[in-house]
C-alpha cells in the first residue's frame, strides 16, 4: 500500500511528524504543504498518545516501552513504529 509516494518519502514523513512531537529541530523545507498541514492536524490530535512524558522520561504510547531519553524514543519509534505513525498521521 503506497499512501505516500515511495518508502523514502514516506520515512522522511515519519521522521519529519515524530520530530515535531518531540520538538526537535526540522527541515521546514523538506515536506510539501498537503503533508505539512497532514503532520500538523497528526501532532496537535495524536502527539501526546504516541509519546507520554513521565517525569522527564519517555514512553512510548503504542507499546508501552521505555523509560527512554528524548532521543532514545526518536529512535524507537522510527524504528519500530514507522507503519503506525504512518497510520496515524493519514487517519
Ligand atoms: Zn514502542
Amino acid at each position: 500500500m503506497a499512501r505516500f509516494l515511495d518508502r523514502a518519502s514516506e520515512t522522511m514523513i515519519a521522521r519529519y511528524a515524530i520530530r515535531k512531537v518531540l520538538k526537535l529541530g526540522v527541515d521546514e523545507d523538506s515536506i510539501n504543504i498537503r503533508d505539512w498541514h497532514r503532520i500538523t492536524r497528526f501532532v496537535k490530535e495524536k502527539g501526546n498518545s504516541i509519546v507520554k512524558l513521565k517525569k522527564g522520561m519517555y514512553y512510548c504510547g503504542f507499546c508501552g516501552k521505555g523509560p527512554f531519553t528524548r532521543r532514545g524514543i526518536y529512535l524507537h519509534l522510527l524504528r519500530v513504529h514507522l507503519d503506525e505513525v504512518l497510520d496515524a498521521i493519514l487517519e
